[in-house]
């Protein structure tokens, strides 16, 4: 099973990264990705710990653009984290994060629904480079008593348009895209089945997007086919993984039941001019 979309405790997975890879391991996995939402800090953890079990791994990372007033969530995989340009984006996109979390928080006060959390309380103990989000402000609301679940958090305060919504500021896809290629890596658009914002698709292919998430476990059998095909005809490669965010994530479920085909990979990794046997 090849799996490039997961998460750890470096953003909103409940995973370490040495949990994660024997979590992974034990589902199947013999190739996979690491793809935190704004940071690289798991990177070198996961690699260490997919060598010991001698699984093959690649560097990514999911990055949060805004198009339309609409998170869309970018995949960049093959990347250099030490680049220059690629690190000072992803401080201040979780610089960003910080800022909306302090935000989301007064406004759950003035709602009538406090929580004692600061960003520090997120980040610490983590080390740095920790990119927080709702799930955590979530998890907060559950433990104060304010929502039943994180499902209820968000169904009631969190989520877009309800009333501690609180807008992300950010670059389009189309400029994740290139800070992407310049760091080396290739982009594929996440999760478009969920997203449900097809015509961006073209804008990006404009920018130089890579491939399309074709398999994701919230895609139906329809949405796979229609996103292979979409890609086929315009010349774009496919990716595809688990979105797996760890134990009592709520998002397990595609762990070593969502993949990539070998020949897609193998075609991504010759994209990023990387060789995948020895
Ligand atoms: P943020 O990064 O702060 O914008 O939070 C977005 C993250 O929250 C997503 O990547 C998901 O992991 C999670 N999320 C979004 N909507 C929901 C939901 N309705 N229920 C549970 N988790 C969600
Ligand atoms: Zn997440
Ligand atoms: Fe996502
Ligand atoms: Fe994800």
């Amino acid at each position: 099973m090849i799996d490039l979309h997961l998460h750890t405790t470096a953003s909103d997975g409940r995973s370490t990264p040495e949990a994660l890879v024997d979590e992974a391991f034990a589902a199947g996995v013999r190739t996979l990705a690491v793809t935190d939402h704004d940071t690289m800090a798991a990177v070198a953890a996961v690699a260490a710990a997919a060598a010991a079990r001698g699984m093959r791994f690649v560097p990514g990372i999911e990055i949060t653009a805004v198009a339309r007033g609409r998170d869309v969530h970018m995949l960049g995989y093959f990347l250099d984290a030490g680049t220059g340009e690629l690190a000072a984006f992803l401080d201040a996109q979780r610089a960003d994060r910080r800022r909306r979390v302090v935000e989301i928080v007064g406004k759950l006060r003035e709602l009538g629904a406090p929580v004692a959390v600061t960003p520090d309380d997120i980040e610490g103990g983590a080390g740095g480079g920790r990119a927080i989000g709702r799930p955590f402000v979530a998890q907060a609301l559950v433990s104060a008593g304010h929502a039943r679940d994180i499902a209820d958090a968000f169904d009631t305060f969190l989520g877009d348009g309800r009333p501690a919504f609180i807008p992300r500021r950010g670059a389009s896809p189309a400029e994740v895209v290139g800070l992407i290629a310049r760091a080396g890596g290739v982009s594929s658009l996440a999760h478009p089945g969920k997203l449900r914002l097809d015509p961006i698709i073209d804008e990006l292919i404009d920018a130089g997007l890579t491939a399309i998430e074709a398999y994701h476990p919230d895609h139906r059998d329809a949405d796979v086919e229609r996103y292979v095909s979409r890609a086929r005809s315009s010349g774009l490669l496919v990716t595809g993984g688990s979105d797996y965010h760890g134990p009592g994530s709520g998002r397990t479920s595609g762990l070593g039941q969502v993949g990539l085909p070998a020949p897609d990979f193998e075609a991504l990794a010759a994209r990023a001019g990387r060789r995948t046997h020895a």
